[in-house]
């Protein structure tokens, strides 16, 4: 058996949109998994298009998620160039080629004449296809035109009778009438290939095996198998892929800002937990595993899993899968991480909060580092609260309570000199060792007294660690003023 051989072939556009990730990621696994390569192709033929520094997002991304290839533009390999607009010229004897076998013609219509008939078309209430027109010219009209420089395009000359089929790794057996086969142009005015054209002779010239890519190319499949075989070329394999949804009606789109790669990477998801749930998106291991690391998924990845239905990209389970990689990142890399996001709180804040220790507070509650700001804002400005947040039925704590303890635990505080965790822990629980109270009798509305908020990172001693002396005392006298 031969090698096997999967591609990426994005369009450098300046994002990468999830579809295209999980599509990369499906070829890159597969290629792994069967001991194969894995060949980065960009595809920049529309030069329309053409967006600076967009090839770049594509190699940091795919490097990031660590999808390293075998062969392509900057590795090199034995079929470049792998950048298209680099290849420019190679393609045109192709299609000359296929003129000579009958299988294309150039085409001479001009977009007025084309946008005319299309117009027509649509007034009978009929799609356009190309009439094949410029197929009726004869070869010395066709001559002089090309002689008198008249621009032209490569037309396929698609069959009109007839069917085709082929097999799909993942939809089975696809069969189109050849009737719905349009004449797709080939060759551009300005002498570029389309996608169409290019996507196989590439294929074949860096000797693809199995072509992973999104299911919108399912029905073109058969205009490519047509010039794989007229020139005589093997038919890859064709692996297609149901679409990535936000839920059953909805795209994922660009202006919810779920789209792109760099929008959750931006809102502080973990690279590792959104490959890790764009797997499982339209992928299903055959057992109720969750959680996998790259190499795991190259060991269980097997097509046989691939659904044909389209797959849900649902941000709440990536969420959750993105607070389980949180919990188990080693210490010193979630603190790495999550600097920066404390930096963004506390910007500008004269005395900020220890934050090893905030870190260590928040790791087990972070779900999505964009969050984080928000969770340790208290630390910065008391936020206004509700006297009602002193009850606690448990605790039997309550606004009327609450004065006697925060009285109770005030000198006590303001006696504390050296303002360590373990110092104000100690002093207070003598103090309410002392008082006869219960723990969660003082400890409770201490705790809300000097946050404000219901839930918080750690408990009050933890609390009036991070705000520093001055500033809990402060917040303490403050929110007791509030009670009678
Ligand atoms: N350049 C095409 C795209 O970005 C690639 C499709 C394919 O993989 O063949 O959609």
């Amino acid at each position: 058996m031969s090698e096997v051989r999967t591609r990426f072939a994005p369009s450098p556009t300046g994002f990468m949109h999830l579809g295209g990730v999980r599509t990369a990621l499906y070829a890159y696994l597969f290629a792994r998994k069967n001991r194969g390569k894995f060949i980065l192709r960009i595809e920049d033929t529309d030069q329309e298009r053409f967006v600076p520094g967009a090839t770049e997002v594509i190699y940091d991304t795919l490097r990031a998620c660590g999808m390293q290839w075998d062969e392509g533009p900057d590795v090199g390999g034995p079929c470049g160039p792998y950048i298209q607009s680099e290849r420019k010229d190679l393609y045109l004897p192709y299609a000359e080629e296929l003129i000579e076998k009958g299988k294309a013609y150039y085409c001479f219509c001009t977009k007025e004449e084309l946008d005319e008939r299309r117009k027509e078309a649509e007034s009978r209430g009929e799609t356009f296809k190309y009439d094949k027109h410029c197929l009726r010219l004869d070869r010395a009209e066709v001559q002089r035109r090309l002689d008198a420089g008249m621009p032209y395009v490569i037309r396929q000359n698609a069959p009109t009778e007839g069917e085709s089929r082929y097999n799909d790794m993942v939809f089975g057996e696809i069969s189109m009438p050849n009737d719905t086969l349009d004449d797709m142009v080939l060759i551009k005015q300005d002498g570029m290939p389309t996608y169409n054209f290019a996507n196989v002779i590439d294929d074949h010239l860096m000797g693809i095996t199995h072509v992973i890519r999104g299911m919108e190319y399912l029905s073109s499949t058969p205009k490519y198998n047509l010039l794989y075989e007229a020139f005589g070329w093997e038919i890859p394999k064709y692996i297609h892929l149901p679409t990535v949804m936000r839920d059953a009606t909805h795209k994922l789109s660009k202006r919810d800002g779920d789209a792109y790669y760099s929008d959750f990477i931006d809102k502080g998801y973990l690279t590792e937990a959104l490959i890790n749930y764009l797997a499982l998106v339209g992928w299903n291991p055959g057992d109720d595993r969750e959680f996998f690391t790259m190499d795991e998924l190259i060991e269980a990845f097997d097509v046989k899993g691939i659904n044909k239905a389209p797959g849900i990209f649902d941000v709440n389970k990536l969420t959750w899968f993105n607070a389980n990689y949180i919990r188990e990142m080693p210490f010193e890399d979630y603190l790495k991480k999550v600097t920066p996001w404390f930096d963004k709180a506390f910007d500008g804040m004269e005395k900020k909060p220890d934050y090893r220790r905030l870190a260590e507070l928040m790791q087990g509650r972070t779900e999505v580092f964009s969050r984080v700001p928000e969770m340790v804002s208290f630390l910065r400005d008391m936020p206004a609260f509700d006297n009602e947040l002193y009850f606690n039925k448990k605790m039997k704590t309550s606004a009327e309570t609450a004065p006697q303890a925060l009285d109770m635990v005030r000198p006590v505080l303001e006696a504390v000199s050296d303002w360590t965790e373990s110092e104000i822990h100690d002093r207070v629980m003598e103090a309410i060792a002392a008082s006869g109270m219960k723990n969660g009798a003082v400890l409770w509305p201490l705790r809300i007294a000097i946050s404000g908020l219901a839930n918080t990172p750690g408990g009050a001693f933890e609390i009036a660690y991070l705000l520093g002396k001055e500033e809990t005392l402060r917040r303490l006298d403050a929110s007791r003023k509030r009670l009678a």
